[in-house]
């Protein structure tokens, strides 16, 4: 039998990466690879992971003190994963088994004291002689009851602060640590008749005449056999009452989890559909696939509204009918409240909603059905890939180009590539669906690696929307100045008189985007970061958006003195003045970070906006995604090239999937719909393929601009940043690693660019400078990385595959 553990602690510390042996002590002997364990680590006590067993006994280890569960959290398959995505993406196995635990760390340690088992009470009494009394009534106190903690003792005692300095020092007392569970089971009381349903009537009818209570509770139990807390209170029935019954051995009282649930929205029904030939075709790829058990990926290319849900929900229904699980990502989950409703109405319950403003002990909860087996399904954003199914069957990712998918904070993984290692563990199926694939994702379905479904046409053939491109320039030589181009105000009036809908689409928030000095051209920046700041028109304040300090608008500019300062730049409230301003009597919403602060205010805004109570949802990026209101028949793109200019290779990819959702939003029911677009760049073919809803003509173009620059697909990238609170250093210190990378990567033909200051080269006073590296061969590179002392520094972070390169 094991006898020693090797595991894995679940501490911050980048250095500490190897896993350290414990004993198992006889009372756990059933701990084995994959549980959660409490283990003594210097004097503190810490989560661990067991990921390793020893026959031999080595002396002298220290015991595992408890399981954190009552069955192995990590499975084979999330073992192997959280080790792929520690080599792939050169974090430590801790960080990524973390991604594996609801909430930061599955435990709570608070600091605690004790007094010393081997106090000299003498010498104490002796210490304390000059002190207040208090002193001695608290070290009592903690003598008593020890360990105690600091929030303990402050509900019992007024100023304890000196008291627990002075026995600090002294060693009267010691610190230790308390350890509780973060995310607890909440469980509830159920109360099951004991004995057959014949004696309970045979007990119910000899009852004293003065028991009706217990009569009544017998009565109530003969149905069905048990009662819950809950029916208990309707029937006003008594723990008392209870009790006795117990007493009597008639029932027996047991505890059965609760599990906490906030998103409890209306199920409507699943209607009954007729697949369309294209949604079939789909499937009958899909479908035999899952049956395999084997892993294979698959990329529904599908224009926006061709029913892509539809196939996702027959997929998960496949995998469900096979006892296998699914995992559902979408970019954000505030966002997506339709796909969920329809998930929830095809499978109910067996849906599991992981949402970013759960506790943790709903996450917890969650978690613990699932890997239960009580749910099939779950559906969130990409951490939901991180949880604890069993029985993995399918994994679907929805809008799979979307940047959300990249974690943008150590362990910085991509959903996508986890998901297909995962899934090859597992043998489960992947399915990436998108209007808009991102470019390494079509290449790579090009060279076989995803299976290519396409869906070309929308249900019930309703066409695309036929798209307007507006050309600023021409607009302004026409002495037109609003940022409502003639076309745009055409085509609202238009629809406003047929009782239509519209959804105005503007790249950014606020006010005005900057402020700027018309004598001297000085822009107004956060003192902090390297960012122009953005003027908030209710409020007349100024804010950061990096680290949101707020500053008041000065009434002369801070670098010449004139009073010449202006606003800059359209804002979405700019916009909605505009848009007030021409069309009066039209309801207007608008959504943006501004507006949709509150838990799930987007949901309130997008249901309010397709129930009619407004004509034009006004906002940011969140109205082009995702939704389906029949009667929105028009679309207007305020700035087309907001981020066209962008210095990012991926600017060109980042406009044409905008343009593409945000114009799939109109004409979906049965009135066709319309697309007005403005931009001051007609001829750039990210707005004119968008135009065409052509990607195939993008996709030809941005590939060959890729291959000319020796950018993704035909190349990995490595982002390295050096951080540090002085330019100097920090510029020295890039030059180093520079330097270091060019010589030990070379040989293995990578090539180093930089290094170069960030595009917001300060944030929070820290300045970053960036390297990149380009290679072909990331397997050799990470693992020379690995090797070098820039993996484990704390001011250096190391980005594989970065989705922003700024
Ligand atoms: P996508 O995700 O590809 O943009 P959706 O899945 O949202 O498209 O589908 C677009 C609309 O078509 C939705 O309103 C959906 O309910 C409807 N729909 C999907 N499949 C069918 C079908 N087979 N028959 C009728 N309506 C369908
Ligand atoms: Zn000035
Ligand atoms: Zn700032």
């Amino acid at each position: 039998m094991s006898t020693t553990a090797q595991i894995i602690v679940n501490i911050p510390t980048r250095s500490i990466t190897k896993p350290f042996s414990y004993l198992i002590p006889a009372h756990l002997s059933f701990a084995a690879i994959g549980w959660r364990v409490l283990v003594p680590f210097g004097n503190r006590k810490v989560e661990g992971f067991i990921v390793g067993l020893e026959a031999e006994s080595i002396p002298g280890l220290k015991s595992i003190l408890d399981v954190l569960d009552d069955y192995p959290w990590f499975d084979n398959n999330m073992l192997q994963t959280a080790k792929w995505l520690s080599n792939y993406y050169l974090c430590s196995l801790a960080e990524a088994m973390r991604l594996f635990i609801p909430g930061q760390s599955g435990i709570k340690t608070q600091k605690a004291y004790q007094v010393p088992r081997a106090l000299d009470w003498e010498y104490t009494k002796a210490l304390l002689r000059d002190k207040p009394e208090e002193y001695r009534t608290i070290l009592n106190y903690i003598y008593e009851h020890g360990p105690v903690t600091l929030t303990d003792l402050a509900k019992r005692f007024t100023s304890i602060e000196g008291m627990i300095k002075f026995c600090l020092q002294h060693k009267l007392i010691i610190t230790a640590d308390t350890v509780s569970k973060r995310g607890k089971a909440n469980s509830t009381m159920l109360i099951k008749l004991a004995v057959s349903r014949e004696v309970a009537a045979q007990m119910e009818k000899t009852l004293p005449k003065s028991k009706t209570a217990q009569r009544r509770l017998l009565q109530a139990l003969l149905p069905t056999q048990e009662l819950t807390a809950a029916e208990l209170r309707s029937l006003a029935i008594t723990q008392a009452t209870v009790k006795k019954l117990a007493e009597q051995g008639l029932i027996t009282i047991c505890s059965v989890p609760v599990f906490r649930n906030s998103y409890t929205a209306a199920q409507p029904q699943a209607a009954e559909l007729t697949l369309t030939s294209e949604q079939l075709q789909a499937l009958q790829h899909i479908i035999p696939a899952i049956n395999t058990g084997a892993y294979t990926s698959f990329l529904i290319h599908g224009v926006t509204g061709s029913g892509k849900t539809q196939v996702y929900i027959n997929a998960a229904a496949e995998a469900r009918r096979l006892d296998r699980q699914a995992i559902v990502l979408v970019p954000e989950i505030a966002l997506t409240s339709q796909i969920v409703a329809r998930f929830r109405a095809a499978f109910g319950d067996d849906v599991v909603v992981m949402h970013s403003k759960l506790s943790v002990g709903e996450r917890y909860d969650a978690w613990r059905r699932l890997h239960a087996g009580q749910a099939g399904i779950v559906i969130g954003a990409r951490s939901a890939l991180f949880a604890p199914v069993s029985r993995l069957g399918l994994i679907i990712i929805d809008e799979e180009h979307e940047f959300t998918y990249k974690q943008e904070e150590t362990p910085r993984y991509h959903a996508r590539e986890v998901a297909s290692a995962r899934a090859k563990f597992a043998g489960a199926t992947v399915l990436l669906g998108s209007a808009t694939p991102a470019i390494e994702t079509y290449y790579q379905a090009l060279q076989g690696e995803h299976r290519l479904l396409p869906m070309n046409k929308r249900v019930d053939d309703i066409p695309m929307p036929a798209v307007t491109i507006v050309d600023m320039r021409q607009e302004l030589a026409q002495g037109r100045r609003s940022v409502i181009s003639l076309p745009l105000q055409t085509m609202l009036t238009e629809i406003l008189a047929k009782k239509e809908q519209a959804i105005i689409l503007l790249n950014r928030r606020g006010y005005s985007t900057f402020v700027l000095c018309r004598e001297c051209g000085h822009v107004l920046k956060c003192g902090h970061c390297d960012i122009s700041l953005v003027y908030h028109a209710p409020t007349s304040i100024l804010r950061c958006h990096y680290c949101q300090e707020r500053h008041a608008v000065p009434d002369v500019c801070p670098e010449c003195g004139s009073r010449y300062i202006r606003y800059f730049g359209a804002g979405t409230q700019k916009v909605e003045e505009a848009l007030k301003g021409l069309f009066p009597a039209a309801r207007i919403a608008r959504m943006d970070q501004d507006t949709t602060r509150g838990k799930l205010a987007h949901d309130k805004i997008l249901a309010a906006f397709a129930a009619g109570s407004y004509d034009i949802l006004l906002g940011t990026q969140m109205v082009a995604k995702g939704h389906d209101i029949p009667n929105v028949t028009a679309v207007g793109i305020i700035s087309a090239d907001t981020a066209l200019n962008l210095p990012d290779f991926r600017a060109a990819e980042k406009t044409f999937a905008l343009l593409t959702q945000a114009a799939g939003r109109a004409g979906r029911g049965s009135k066709p719909g319309r697309v007005v677009m403005q931009t001051y760049n007609p001829e750039h073919y990210a707005i004119t393929a968008g135009a065409e809803h052509n990607y195939q003509e993008f996709y030809q173009q941005e590939l060959s601009f890729r291959q000319q620059l020796g950018y993704p697909p035909y190349a990995n990238l490595i982002k390295i940043t050096v951080q540090a609170n002085d330019e100097t250093i920090v510029h020295r210190q890039a030059n180093q690693v520079a330097a270091e990378l060019t010589q030990s990567l070379a040989m293995a033909g990578a090539s180093i660019i930089g290094p170069f200051p960030a595009a917001v080269n300060k944030v929070k006073d820290i300045f970053r400078v960036n390297i990149l590296i380009k290679t072909k061969d990331l397997p050799t590179i990470t693992k020379q990385i690995s090797t070098m002392s820039i993996a484990n520094q704390k001011n250096i972070i190391v980005d594989i595959d970065p989705v922003n390169v700024l």
